[in-house]
């Protein structure tokens, strides 16, 4: 078993001065090959993850309370959903808890932003997905001004606060995923949307409205990578145009998470030689 962060997750990783702007949408950080030794690699590692996953629902299982935490950010076809379903998809679903956050009900708008979030997050020894998150607050929130700018303001260093809780109070790993597709992928992928009709359930006419504030999105990506990325749960910023590779960074950036966590499979609390001598003499 590989030990460590992976190339790729150390390619991916945040660092100051990154400018969302400067993005190649095509470049495969920390993976040197095409599509076809990713797809290879991808198989490999898949292995990997699932014997991981299993290790930590097993350990959920005998007492210990810790999680992962995958949380997917990006715009209408940026891979999420592609993401929830090959990448978590290929891990055993009953250790698996998704949720997914849209536009907040009433109920949600009464309550402080991180209420709905705080609710759903992964119970022990489960990997937890948000196909997007509590950071949509402060992304379409702050694009559409959906709140007063103070209000927005606050909101990052209470996310911040937050997110310190449940790493090191929680014992939640996050793994943060920001993906990014350009401008003309994106085109592209909802065209798609709009040609086939096994696709049309996935169009919304609004995602033509979100797309015509790239710019403002655009910012407030920037501003969430600049002041949100922290040590103990730092951005990774995916460029995502290729599905392939977005699906391998994906699978090694749950691995290095898991890798993290130092597991190995639970001591039994009974004795398998004992055991072994009763179920031959039955
Ligand atoms: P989808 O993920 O395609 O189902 O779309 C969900 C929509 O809900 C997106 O347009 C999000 O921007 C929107 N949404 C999610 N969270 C919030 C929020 N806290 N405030 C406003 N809109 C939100
Ligand atoms: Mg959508």
């Amino acid at each position: 078993m590989r030990m460590g962060i992976s190339e790729i997750g150390t390619a991916l990783k945040m660092r100051p001065g990154l400018k969302v702007g400067e993005i190649d949408f095509r470049a495969t950080p920390g993976f040197y090959g095409s599509k076809n030794d990713g797809r290879a690699v991808q198989d490999e590692r898949t292995a990997v993850l699932s014997d991981l996953q299993e290790m930590l629902y097993a350990n959920g299982r005998t007492g210990d309370t810790r999680s992962v935490l995958l949380i997917l950010q990006g715009m209408d076809t940026a891979g999420k959903g592609g993401i929830v379903r090959h990448v978590i998809g290929s891990v055993d679903p009953q250790g698996v808890d998704i949720a997914s956050f849209g536009v907040p009900t009433e109920e949600e708008k009464s309550h402080h932003f991180l209420w709905r979030i705080d609710r759903k997050l992964p119970r022990p020894g489960r990997i937890g997905v948000f196909d997007r998150s509590h950071y949509e607050d402060v992304l379409i929130g702050r694009a559409r001004e959906l709140a007063p700018p103070d209000v927005i303001e606050a909101r990052y260093a209470e996310i911040n606060e937050w997110e310190r809780e449940l790493v090191e109070e929680r014992g939640i790993t996050l793994v943060k995923v920001a993906m990014f597709v350009s401008r003309d992928e994106q085109r592209d992928r909802l065209l798609e949307r709009l040609d086939r009709p096994d696709k049309y359930w996935k169009f919304n006419p609004g995602d033509i409205d979100e797309r015509k504030l790239w710019p403002e999105y655009a910012t407030a990506y920037q501003i969430v990578l600049d002041r949100t990325s922290t040590d103990y749960a730092p951005w990774n910023v995916l460029q995502a145009d290729r599905k392939w590779y977005a699906r391998l960074a994906v699978t090694d950036l749950l691995i290095d998470a898991l890798e993290s966590l130092d597991l190995s499979w639970p001591k039994p609390d009974f004795d398998p030689a004992v055991e072994r001598r009763r179920l031959l003499e039955s």
